[in-house]
């Protein structure tokens, strides 16, 4: 995804004036001016100029932002300009901004590049004050009487909008002010406030704001304006935005742009309305009419939720023109943008307007179905299909699903918002989700709907339950955005966040702590723990379930077709991290293209197997040692064979023993403790008492850095030969056998050429004998990881001992950060993150400046020495969607990665290959 944000930053040709212009009218963008406009501005611009009808605007740029944002003022030109905008919107529109006898109002919206829902601050309404509301209520009133209610409906909205975003008064005092005016008129709709009750609510919002802010409510038009402006500026970086940017990793420096947009108002009464929509199912892709529509409302209610919203369907009946117009425009922006809109819409007395409209959201299966069903319409390419999913997406396809076989008892069916199969703990505020999770509970956030402030807590769950709002509420826009399942408007539910419990429909309570299941795919929620079953898409792969099978409305064969069309377009092979039979033929199964590293300690492990190596490192004599090495030979023999097997005619990367040795034996205290009480029991036992020894003569201060690696086979004679006589028998048997079995040898841990020279001629001494010995000639070739600066700086000596080079990422993020693997992410990374040292940890994606820059030297100098070299990488960042297209642009030939994430490199290799043709042909 990362990798999709700096694609884009990087392609957008941006307009470039000696004079820098920081204003735009909505007919003087498009929408690939996303970077200087923002995608709100963009998409306006581009609506306007496809003749949709758009109330006339402007947008001030995110340059103007990033001004105001360095220097803390607005660029010096920017009100000027802002002027000669807004004067000529006056004219177009025949109204003066704020003017008492017929105001002009605006809308001040915020929107950056890439979508950050609710993340930023909206003002509505800008322009009403004690002079102008009587005004607007003339101009509502020449149509139809009810202008009084409608104009003061909006001032209080402005009052409360501008009070909590611009002035920063707690938005509480005012929910609970109208709160409170709708009990004293016995009433829970805000419908039945009329006029005077508005009036009244109007006043005490002024008070609230005055005893708040210590000035009264801006009564010029154009301060309204302007300070709304900076506070959108501001909003750029507030916590939550921040947060959401670090969570979606969006650059902190791209800055939002600001739109001023001439108000339309679907609170004019129940001709009027607004909604939102999208071109297609969002959930899952499927084409039909999704979207919510509230009758006389502005457009804060409906995402907020605070009304029940009517299907968008049902707007046919009530006003079948608009419903029509409001079809027609959709299908226009599908084939448009060639893609999935969401919109935002009001109508105002019967006449429909365009706010918004963007590429939408949407889950991970509706991507791959859509993208596959824009190709059979033939909108796009499977060049561009492949572009428009991604390996994040295909990881949580391959989650499982919840057993619909389950008996667990479903106590809710709310709207399947987000996909996904979660189970925790019921936790009812943000505060609980983070504090439980940071201790290691699994958690689902239930609320009665959600708001940004509850984006921490909706990051710290598994799930989000919602007993209010629809498919775009902000509880379902966001988790869909997260990848986090999501079940909305679950009605059935009493949610009382106040009593940390919900109530059922037929009664029961479900206390804080008590566990629950929800189902984002069906919106089923149960209570208790529901059993998982394997995905379809799992299943795709493991070849239990048949591609062309429409498992899922034709998810799996919208996979199968990206998939076949990612494995011919990518360069990188892909191999697996495996290290026994089961893992290999799994990795097969899932397409791997050979083994890019076995790690043979793993094969050391078991009861049987450790005391052998215990027994190796207990050897004091060439005798004792000799012994153990040939009671450990077999068995690696055995291991190697097998894997031979199930890779048969594929690489097979075996890497000799890593790990420092007294990770084999047991833990120091706990033997401390055996010794110590044998002793007492006066029954001493001799091999526990040689173990403790040992135990104290390998501790390592810093073991990581100690004797490990090749450095093992450089001071335990016979250990490294033992092991790749091991692989050259095991081959050989294989291709006795008839098989074609393909081993190469790599050392660990490599600094220096010198080291690596010693293991080699040692290996080839091995390799010869067993040659000589079973008649088979073998092409093993030998090769090291790259995991130290060292070796990555000398890389150019270095390949002239090693045939192939596979990096080992995790090492070298260590080594090269001076941060120890196995403590940091626990430890500091948190603040690390928070402080934004970094967006994602550099264990989990490459550090392209760091880490990045030593492999690239090392691609350069061992492929100078060695032009034929194969290159590789094998640490964790080989399955990592971002760090694949790294090595892809890299010039790696393979990257290696656990089984379960092959099918995420193979896809993210197809797209890497098509990002980089796209770009060398600009
Ligand atoms: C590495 O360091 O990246 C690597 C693959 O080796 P290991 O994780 O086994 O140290
Ligand atoms: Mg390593």
């Amino acid at each position: 995804m990362f990798s999709d944000v700096r694609a884009t930053v990087r392609q957008e040709n941006r307009p470039v004036s000696a004079e820098q212009k920081f204003v735009y009218d909505f007919t003087e963008g498009n929408k690939d001016l996303k970077d200087l406009l923002g995608g709100k501005g963009a998409n306006l611009a581009e609506m306007t100029n496809l003749g949709l009808p758009v109330p006339p605007g402007f947008t001030i740029t995110t340059e103007a932002c990033k001004v105001y944002l360095d220097t803390g003022a607005e660029p010096a030109a920017l009100r000027a300009e802002v002027s000669a905008h807004l004067d000529a919107l006056e004219q177009q529109m025949g109204r003066r901004l704020g003017d008492a006898a017929d105001p002009l109002l605006v809308s001040v919206r915020s929107g950056a590049k890439f979508s950050m829902p609710g993340m930023m601050d909206t003002v509505l309404n800008i322009g009403l004050s004690d002079a102008s509301v009587g005004g607007l209520a003339a101009q509502a009133a020449a149509a139809d009487g009810s202008g009084d209610r409608f104009a003061w409906d909006s001032y209080r909205r402005l009052i409360q909008m501008f009070g909590k975003t611009v002035l920063g008064v707690e938005g509480d005092l005012f929910e609970e002010a109208l709160e409170r005016a709708k009990q004293a008129k016995g009433t829970s709709d805000d419908l039945d406030l009329d006029a005077a009750d508005l009036k009244a609510i109007v006043e005490e919002f002024k008070g609230i704001v005055r005893d708040h802010t210590g000035r009264d409510f801006p009564q010029d038009p154009r301060e309204q304006m302007d300070l709304a402006v900076h506070a959108v500026f501001d909003s750029w970086n507030s916590d939550r935005a921040k947060l959401y940017r670090r969570q979606e990793r969006i650059p902190g420096e791209l800055a939002t742009a600001v739109n001023i947009c001439s108000m339309v108002f679907g609170n004019l009464g129940a001709d009027s309305g607004t909604g939102v929509a999208f071109t297609r199912d969002p959930a899952s892709g499927h084409a039909g009419v999704y979207g919510d529509y509230l009758q006389n409302a502005q457009g804060e209610d409906v995402v907020a939720g605070i009304r029940n919203t009517m299907q968008l369907a049902e707007l046919e009946g009530l006003d079948k023109t608009s419903y029509d117009r409001l079809m027609t425009i959709m299908e226009t922006l599908e084939n448009h943008y060639r893609d999935l809109c969401d919109i935002e819409f009001t109508i105002e007395r019967g006449k429909l307007w365009m706010l918004q409209t963007r590429v939408g959201k949407r889950t991970a299966a509706a991507a791959f179905r859509i993208a596959v069903q824009l190709v059979d319409q033939g909108l796009i390419d499977l060049d561009e299909a492949l572009h428009r999913v991604n390996g994040a997406q295909l990881a949580q396809l391959m989650f499982p699903r919840f057993d619909e076989a389950t008996k667990a008892e479903r106590v809710a069916w709310g709207i399947a918002a987000s996909p996904g199969a979660a189970v925790g703990k019921a936790v009812f505020d943000s505060y609980t989700a983070v504090k439980w999770s940071r201790s290691g509970e699994q958690v689902i956030l239930v609320r009665r709907e959600t708001n940004p402030d509850d984006l921490d807590g909706m990051i710290a769950a598994e799930g989000i339950l919602t007993s209010r709002g629809g498919k775009t509420s902000h509880a379902a826009v966001v988790a869909r955005g997260m990848g986090k399942t999501c079940v909305c408007g679950a009605e059935e539910l009493e949610v009382d966040t106040k009593k940390r419990r919900f109530t059922t429909a037929d009664g029961k309570v479900v206390e804080e702590g008590d566990l629950i299941s929800i189902d984002g795919s069906t919106g089923k929620v149960y209570l208790g723990e529901v059993p998982v079953v394997p995905s379809p898409v799992v299943e795709y792969f493991e070849g239990t379930l048949h591609a062309g099978a429409d498992e899922q409305g034709g998810l799996v064969q919208a996979v199968h077709r990206l998939m076949a069309h990612a494995d011919i377009r990518r360069r990188l092979r892909v191999r697996a991290n495996a290290d026994n039979a089961d893992d290999a033929n799994r990795a097969r199964r899932f397409g791997a293209q050979g083994i890019g590293l076995c790690r043979t300690e793993h094969m050391f492990l078991g009861e049987e197997r450790r005391r052998e190596v215990e027994q190796l490192i207990l050897a004091d004599n060439d005798k004792d040692r000799d012994t153990a090495l040939a009671t450990l030979m077999p068995l690696q023999k055995g291991d190697f064979v097998e894997l031979f097997q199930a890779m048969d005619g594929l690489p097979v990367t075996v890497r000799l023993l890593d790990p420092p040795l007294h990770e084999f034996l047991p833990d120091i205290t706990e033997l401390s403790v055996r010794v110590a009480l044998a002793e007492a029991r006066k029954d001493p036992n001799e091999n526990d008492l040689r173990l403790l020894q040992a135990v104290h003569k390998l501790h390592e201060q810093n073991p990581m850095l100690g004797l490990r690696g090749v450095r093992l086979g450089l001071v335990i004679p016979g250990l490294f030969g033992m092991q790749v006589r091991a692989i050259a028998e095991a081959a050989a048997e294989r291709r006795l056998g008839g098989g074609d079995p393909r081993p190469e040898v790599m050392i660990p841990l490599v600094g220096t050429v010198q080291e690596l020279e010693i293991v080699r001629d040692e290996c080839e001494l091995v390799l010869a004998e067993v040659a000589a010995a079973t008649g088979v000639k073998l092409d093993i070739k030998l090769g090291t990881m790259i995991e130290l600066p060292r070796a990555a700086l000398t890389a150019g000596q270095i390949a002239e001992a090693a045939e192939f080079f596979s990096f080992g990422t995790n090492d070298l993020t260590q080594t090269v950060w001076g941060f120890s693997r196995d403590d940091v992410e626990a430890s500091f990374f948190t603040a690390y993150l928070e402080k934004g040292i970094f967006g994602v940890s550099p264990f989990e994606t490459i550090d392209r400046d760091g880490v990045g820059a030593l492999v690239e030297h090392a691609v350069r100098e061992g492929r100078k020495t060695r032009p034929d070299l194969k290159l590789g990488v094998c640490g964790e960042h080989g399955g990592d969607p971002d760090s694949v297209h790294f090595f892809h642009r890299a010039g790696l030939d393979y990257v290696s990665c656990s089984p379960f994430r092959i099918p995420v490199a193979r896809l993210e290799a197809g797209r890497a290959a098509i990002e980089t043709a796209g770009s060398d042909s600009r």
